[in-house]
């Protein structure tokens, strides 16, 4: 049960991480399918600038006329800010927004510096700025080289974009509380992350453990601590196929387990009970059928027979006795009990032996079982030379016609007994009846009949005493 729970709860574990991993995969599909055509449509714009530059024809027209052929219908965008013609030296030469260009010098900026420097780098995408033009607005920047004929440098075109744009993309993305979006550039520049906070935009993370592993595959996942804020998150990254951008998404960990967690503790908690219950269960059987194992075992230790005379012990004795004596109280029927005493038994073991005496003893038991007939009558060995009948539902006068039967039987023997008055082995017999009321007990009856047999060995023995009561 335990493993099959394990198994169980190990797979809706995977299932949850799978999950978590698909939702990662679309969000950042769908970011990425949006950047790409947006800045798709920017690089349109920007070659369209590069290429009427190149125009003489162009180039000869009115200020007005060359720039709403140069900055088309694009340039009002939403999330597009300033674009610039800057010369060799850095300076604005051509200005979207004003015929009469605003003033400012963007030598410093690194999509100027790395299109000067490097002739082939085509597009180019900048670390995120603050703009001196727009008050300060975090931006980056598209840009193109223009080359002189001879191919020496001659300035660049370059496209502000508003990082508002992707705050704005991001901002609606639900990730969980503790979930991360980021645009990263590939050098490892981060141009915009959700949560947002402006200190982390244009800083560096190329040293972070994250980062590295963004660059190994063109996609892919894994569990890491955020460099940023320390909390242990599942990261997808996608790297764009066209622009040199990394999209990450990461989803915290307590996020993507929380339902799985939930329902593991509520299962967990059945499971405990459950097994707890059946452990207590299966204890609680478990003594019982020891102690009856056990109780069956001391019952069959225990005779129930005496092994000399095949009559009931003296033990089933008690327990007969016992049940009777409730039965007749509970029927207020008559019970009787007869004492039955072999005579000068004594005096027979000392002439014949003891081994004459055990048979005796067993011819004398047999007779006394011939003559009880009814299933409750019972015949047992009192101990000694003595034995008691127990018969229930039996009146004094029936009780006394029994014992005289025995009696006479054991005489009827005629077995050989020269130490006795009768020359025979013959017995004694005291008989008691009784109806049993609440405030009697057992031992009572026995009692009287014990004294009756008394009786009947004062008066000469070989006879049957009844009690007076
Ligand atoms: P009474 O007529 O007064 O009953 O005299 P008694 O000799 O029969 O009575 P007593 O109680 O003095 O003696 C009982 C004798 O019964 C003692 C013992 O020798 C004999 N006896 C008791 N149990 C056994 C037995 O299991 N086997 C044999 N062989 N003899 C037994
Ligand atoms: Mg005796
Ligand atoms: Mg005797």
């Amino acid at each position: 049960m335990a493993s099959l729970f394990a198994v169980v709860l190990y797979q809706s574990r995977q299932d949850a991480l799978e999950r978590a991993r698909d939702t990662s995969r679309n969000v950042a599909l769908i970011a990425e399918r949006d950047i790409e055509r947006n800045f798709e449509l920017y690089a349109l714009s920007l070659d369209a600038v590069v290429e009427g530059l190149g125009k003489p024809e162009v180039m000869a027209l009115p200020r007005a006329l060359r720039s709403s052929i140069l900055f088309d219908r694009a340039a009002t965008a939403k999330y597009l800010g300033s674009i610039l013609v800057l010369d060799a030296a850095g300076d604005v030469v051509m200005d979207a927004a004003s015929e009469l260009p605003r003033k400012g010098n963007f030598a410093d900026r690194d999509y100027f510096t790395i299109q000067r420097d490097h002739p082939d780098m085509g597009l180019y995408i900048s670390a995120p700025f603050r703009s001196r033009l727009r008050s300060g607005s975090p931006s980056i920047a598209l840009s193109r080289r223009l080359s002189h004929k001879d191919g020496s440098f001659a300035g660049i075109v370059l496209m502000a974009i508003n990082l508002q744009y992707f705050h704005e993309l991001f901002a609606g993305l639900s990730l969980g509380s503790g979930g991360a979006i980021s645009l990263i550039a590939r050098n490892g520049t981060m141009v915009m992350r959700q949560p947002f906070d402006p200190k982390i935009i244009g800083r560096d993370i190329s040293t972070a453990s994250t980062f590295k592993r963004f660059g190994t595959a063109a996609e892919g996942s894994f569990f890491d601590t955020s460099f940023i804020d320390g909390v242990q998150r599942f990261y997808y990254f996608r790297n764009f196929p066209e622009l040199p951008l990394i999209m990450m998404v990461a989803q915290a960990e307590p996020d993507i387990y929380a339902a799985w967690r939930r329902r593991a503790l509520t299962i967990g908690t059945l499971m405990g009970a459950f097994a707890a219950s059946f452990i207590a269960l299966s204890l609680i059987l478990a003594t019982q059928l020891r102690r009856r194992v056990r109780a069956e075992a001391e019952l069959e230790l225990l005779p129930r027979t005496d092994s000399l005379t095949g009559l009931s012990n003296r033990r089933t004795l008690g327990e007969v006795l016992e049940r009777e004596w409730r039965r007749a109280r509970r029927t207020r029927r008559a019970l009787s009990l007869l004492f039955v005493d072999i005579d000068r038994f004594k005096a027979y073991n000392d002439t014949y032996g003891h081994q004459a005496g055990d048979e005796a003893l067993a011819a004398v038991a047999r007779c006394i079982g011939d003559h009880i007939r009814r299933p409750a009558d019972t015949a047992a060995r009192y101990g000694g030379e003595e034995f008691v009948v127990v018969l229930p539902d039996t009146p004094a006068e029936g009780a006394c016609k029994i014992a005289e039967e025995i009696r006479r039987a054991i005489s009827q023997m005629a077995i050989e007994h020269a130490g006795s008055e009768y020359g025979r082995v013959t017995a004694s017999i005291g008989s008691a009846s009784c109806t049993p009321d609440d405030g009697t007990d057992a031992t009572s009856v026995i009692k009287a009949a014990d004294e009756a047999l008394y009786n009947a060995k004062a008066r000469g023995r070989n006879r049957v005493a009844v009690a007076q009561g």
